[in-house]
């Protein structure tokens, strides 16, 4: 069977060689600790739970409308007016089967063949291929460490065709923790306006910052900026939920029309119990969201010190997310590995702990490690790797 252009375009995953092998490795009895986790390892809040429970008891077993229930858009409508101070009509919100299913239905409707898309390195590994499954052409600008990085607004500029349709901002960052400040932020968006760039702005890691750090919504600064972007969020990562597929798209209301017209042939909708779930998590509160962000935030102070004194390791203190991206080529180097990549599979196959290499995040001197593991786990991960670069020395 020959198959689709477009699927042969696609890179696939490269955390997937080294989930799988850190997979066969513990089918075998090994002990692998893995820190490839994209999702907290706590259970979905128990109100949450039991408000989808109720609501297949009460017969919510059908389709709702395609861009999601009424009384869902108003409790995400609330959550904007609650936590960037922004009113959004229903018309601007499309809920869908998760972040990641909303960002592929954007792009899906926003690009034409060829049309740019700028992604800041690193990047989360979906962009590039969600932005090519939709015929249009990723362009990277790159967050340099020293900048935390970040990219700044005369990167954006110069990146900028008349082909460019949209900048996909994420803050707080998968894979590198950091968050762009609301100074960086109104640069960027007046980059943005000035030549017609639509921004995407993926916030779902909002909810997950530390050392006092606060989010900052590039929507809420301007009501010219609000018009200029697409806000996408959902209850993945906030409320523990990755599981029920629940995210949502916020923004100009001709562009969420025409996304719920492409969800009203994809999906039909999102899962309707999933989203009384999601109705009791963003209007009720148990405090488990907070107890959840504090967790990670102990976790990260307790070994981030232990991360960077192991000999060739250095890093970037992450504000949020649940990742730390250390820079390794040292350490690489060090161990006479030639890249990163070989450097990650040795300590696998050795010490028995599953790390991402930065490659598959455009950033090829680098690892993601996740704290959404225990602390005991992540500490004796630390022990191991520490252990191969030392004995590697
Ligand atoms: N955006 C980023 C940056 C992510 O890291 C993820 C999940 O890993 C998503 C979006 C997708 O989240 P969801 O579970 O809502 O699809």
């Amino acid at each position: 069977m020959r198959l689709a252009k477009r699927v042969s375009t696609l890179t696939p995953s490269s955390t997937l060689a080294i989930t799988a092998k850190a997979k066969e490795l513990k089918e075998q009895g090994h002990d692998v600790i893995g820190l490839g986790a994209g999702e907290p390892d706590f259970n979905t809040p128990q109100y949450i739970i039991d408000a989808a429970v109720r609501s297949m008891e009460e017969g919510h077993t059908k389709y709702t409308p395609s861009a999601g229930l009424p009384k869902l858009k108003e409790a995400i409508i609330g959550k904007f007016k609650n936590d960037q101070k922004i009113s959004y009509k229903p018309a601007e919100i499309l809920v869908g089967s998760g972040a990641k299913h909303v960002l592929y239905t954007l792009f899906q409707a926003l690009l034409d063949e060829g049309d740019e898309v700028i992604i800041p390195t690193p990047y989360w590994v979906s962009y590039p291929e969600q932005v090519k499954l939709a015929a249009g052409n990723p362009v990277y600008i790159e967050g340099l460490e020293s900048n935390e990085f970040k990219v700044t607004a005369e990167q954006l500029e110069q990146a900028i065709t008349e082909k460019t349709k949209a900048f996909i901002l994420n803050s707080p960052s998968n894979p590198t923790g950091s968050m762009y400040s609301a100074d960086e932020l109104r640069e960027l968006g007046d980059v943005c306006i000035k030549h017609d760039v639509l921004i995407v702005s993926d916030e779902i890691y909002e909810k997950l910052v530390y050392g006092g750090a606060t989010h900052t919504s590039i929507a809420e600064l301007s009501e010219e900026l609000k018009e200029q972007t697409i806000v996408v969020n959902g209850v993945s990562k906030s409320h523990s939920m990755t599981g029920w597929r629940i995210g949502y798209a916020a923004g100009n209301a001709e562009i969420i029309k025409a996304m719920t017209n492409l969800a009203s042939h994809s999906t039909s909708n999102p899962t309707t119990n999933a989203q009384y779930g999601t109705i009791a998590a963003y209007t009720e509160d148990d405090g488990s969201v907070e107890t959840m962000r504090q967790a990670f935030e102990e976790r990260l102070n307790g070994v981030f010190d232990k991360l960077v004194a192991i000999p060739g390791v250095s890093c970037v203190k992450p504000k949020g997310a649940f990742y730390l991206f250390p820079n390794v080529s040292e350490a690489v180097k060090l161990n006479g590995f030639s890249d990163v990549d070989s450097w990650v599979e040795a300590i696998l196959e050795e010490e028995k702990v599953a790390l991402v290499p930065g490659s598959g995040f455009g950033a090829p001197d680098n690892v993601r490690l996740s704290y959404a593991t225990s602390f005991d786990l992540l500490e004796e991960a630390l022990t191991r790797i520490e252990r191969f670069v030392r004995n590697h020395t």
